[in-house]
């Protein structure tokens, strides 16, 4: 049996090296109990350390699991976490910044959709943030394959938050369901509708048009699932392609860049997600690393999914350290992965 008092040893500097090494140990050590101490925090990023995002998700994890940490502060490379009880109810994390508000709720959600009792979560700071889920693919893609495995998610969009201005704010309310149940996802089903939105925000509407002439060239979508939104605040350019299936809706996005054609944001937006129609699996390349938690949670489940990216790779490590699960993969072609996660105790 594992002692949750013992420490386990992540090194944040392992295959990937970034914010999720410490993003995942934080939600299973919640979720379970069990102490980590974490080393070489994001070691392969430009600025390693903790930034204002992670040491948000740190301080939320920690009032969330009553837990004793050292080595909270801006720019720590280490960091040990003792989760005592989880506490549910109605909690406010404001990053301060423009950093990833989604990033922060991957830390703490995984414990509360197993708690005790139902929560309510605001968070402030970047919405829609590049390397980062958009609120989008929180609200249709992830949280309702996590509601299939039991507990009942909402998500809702206040205002959105975009890099470098920030200002965003959401809400998550939570009603839990004690177990996780193992979930398969192995088919995709008919595709039953595709749509495109393009944000321009505080930015000209063209660079939206643009965008969506290169999704209906490339992808032959009509002129009628295609929307531009334009808000006030910003600057802030964002490109989601949205493909609903019978099993699952995944959701593509591009990010506006200074000195990036609206063009260049579009076709490699488009080409990740034809890279996913043609594969013909039901789980995209993000959605797949993060199911990786829950379904460790529940001690089983399967799915297909793309070849695993490293970020995937990585967190099948992590995963294992702190939850007794094993993980096979298995490749069934070029294009094609499924992976098996299962109880070794
Ligand atoms: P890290 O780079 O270690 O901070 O981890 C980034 C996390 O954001 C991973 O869980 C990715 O799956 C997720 N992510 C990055 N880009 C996207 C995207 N465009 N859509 C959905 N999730 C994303």
């Amino acid at each position: 049996m594992r002692d949750p008092g013992n420490l386990i040893d992540i090194d944040g500097s392992f295959g990937e090296g970034g914010g999720q090494i410490l993003r995942t140990s934080l939600a299973l050590s919640l979720a379970t109990g069990q102490a980590f101490r974490i080393r070489n925090i994001r070691a392969a990023r430009r600025k390693p350390g903790l930034l204002r995002q992670h040491l948000t998700a740190v301080n939320a994890a920690a009032e969330i699991g009553q837990a004793r940490v050292e080595g909270a502060s801006l720019a720590s490379r280490e960091l040990i976490f003792k989760p005592a009880r989880v506490a549910t109810g109605s909690y406010r994390f404001d990053i301060g910044t423009a950093g990833s508000t989604t990033l922060v709720l991957q830390a703490i959600l995984p414990a509360l959709v197993v708690a005790s009792g139902p929560s309510a979560l605001t968070f402030e700071g970047g919405t829609h943030n590049p390397q980062a889920p958009p609120f989008d693919f929180l609200q249709k893609t992830f949280l309702p394959v996590l509601n299939r495995m039991g507990p009942t998610i909402t998500a809702t969009l206040d205002r959105p938050g975009f890099y470098p201005a920030g200002g965003g704010r959401f809400m998550v309310t939570i009603k839990p369901a004690r177990r996780l149940s193992p979930i398969q996802l192995l088919e995709r089903g008919e595709i039953q509708n595709c749509c495109a939105t393009a944000i321009v925000a505080g930015l000209p509407r063209h660079i939206a048009e643009r965008e969506l002439r290169i999704v209906h060239e490339r992808l032959s979508w009509p002129e009628d699932a295609l929307r531009v939104m334009e808000l006030p605040r910003g600057p802030g350019n964002v490109l989601m392609l949205e493909i609903q299936s019978e099993q699952i809706t995944e959701i593509f996005t591009g990010f506006g860049e200074r000195g990036v054609r609206a063009e260049t944001v579009a076709q490699s937006t488009v080409a990740a997600a034809q890279t996913y129609l043609d594969a013909g699996v039901p789980i995209g390349k993000f959605l797949a690393d993060q199911l990786l938690v829950p379904l460790a949670l529940a001690g089983g489940g399967s799915f297909k999914t793309l070849p695993l990216s490293r970020h995937a790779e990585t967190n099948i490590e992590v995963v294992k350290k702190l939850v007794d699960v094993d993980v096979r993969v298995a490749l069934e072609s070029e294009h094609v992965c499924t992976l098996e996660i299962l109880r070794t105790r």
